[in-house]
Parts: structure tokens; C-alpha cells; sequence
């Protein structure tokens, strides 16, 4: 499985998801396609962004698409899915004058959107029609993510 660590402001590991690169089901093999260590509480990926970004920050659904967008340089965090949003995720975002949403293009990611531009004021869905963050940035590069945010803005 690919190992996810999930990283502190200064570097430390907080924990590690994985998830299965195995095209298979997954549950026949005792598994899901994402995998937590048991017990350990629904995390924010990517915090460090919090600590470095400026005013704006970005905001994705799964881990892969935030490597994404910090790859273009944008600072962001992920959360896996709609039901991993709380309150105090909010909280950790409140001070920002714009956080940009990059859910799925899909009717969990159309929740995810919902729930958090309900709770944050400086939520701005970004909206993506030819999949998801990963799948627009291989089908149209960097460009692609910068014309969604800029129709969203
Ligand atoms: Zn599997």
C-alpha cells in the first residue's frame, strides 16, 4: 500500500493513512481502499500549509489532490471525504479570508462542498467538470486548475 504520512507544523508525524494501489475489491482482501490506523482521530492532511500560507488557502477532498496543488505551489489541506469535516477543522480555517474548495465533481463532493461552505463564510467552491483535482491536472496541466479557480472567483 502507498504509505500517506500525515505531517505536523514542524515535520513530525502525526500519523499515517494508506491506501491500496491494487485494482481489485477490496474487501475481499480485508481491507478498504483507504486504510487508518485504528482508533486514531479523523486528522486534517497537510497542516504544515495552515502555519505557511497567507491569506488564502486551499482546501481539497483526499490527500493525492492536495499533493497536487502543493506541487503548483499552492498551500492547502485535504480532508478524505465529507464525513471526516468537524467543527474544529472549521475552526483551524476560520482565519483565512478565502478558502478554496476543490471537492469531487460528485454527490459525496457535492456534500463536502455543501457542509463546508455552510460552516466557513470564506468558502469558495471551485467547480471541476472533467474529474476530480488529479484527474484535471493530468488531462489539462497546471492551466486547467488555474481556469477552475479563476471561473470560481
Ligand atoms: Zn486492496
Amino acid at each position: 500500500m502507498l504509505a500517506i504520512p500525515y505531517l505536523g507544523p514542524q515535520g513530525q508525524p502525526l500519523t499515517i493513512r494508506f491506501r491500496c494501489l491494487q485494482k481489485h475489491q477490496h474487501r475481499e482482501y480485508g481491507h478498504g481502499k483507504y486504510n487508518t490506523v485504528a482508533g486514531d482521530p479523523p486528522r486534517m492532511y497537510g497542516v504544515d500549509s495552515i502555519h505557511a500560507a497567507g491569506d488564502e488557502i486551499h482546501l481539497t477532498e483526499g490527500e493525492l489532490d492536495r499533493i497536487v496543488l502543493r506541487k503548483i505551489g499552492w498551500h492547502s489541506v485535504a480532508v478524505p471525504g465529507v464525513e471526516m469535516w468537524f467543527a474544529r477543522h472549521r475552526r483551524m480555517l476560520a482565519g483565512f479570508s478565502r478558502v478554496w474548495v476543490w471537492s469531487d465533481p460528485d454527490e459525496a463532493g457535492s456534500k463536502l462542498t455543501t457542509k463546508v461552505c455552510r460552516s466557513l463564510r470564506s468558502a469558495k467552491p471551485v467547480r471541476l467538470q472533467r474529474g476530480d483535482v488529479t484527474e484535471t491536472y493530468i488531462a489539462g496541466s497546471e492551466q486547467a486548475l488555474i481556469d477552475a479557480m479563476e471561473a470560481a472567483a
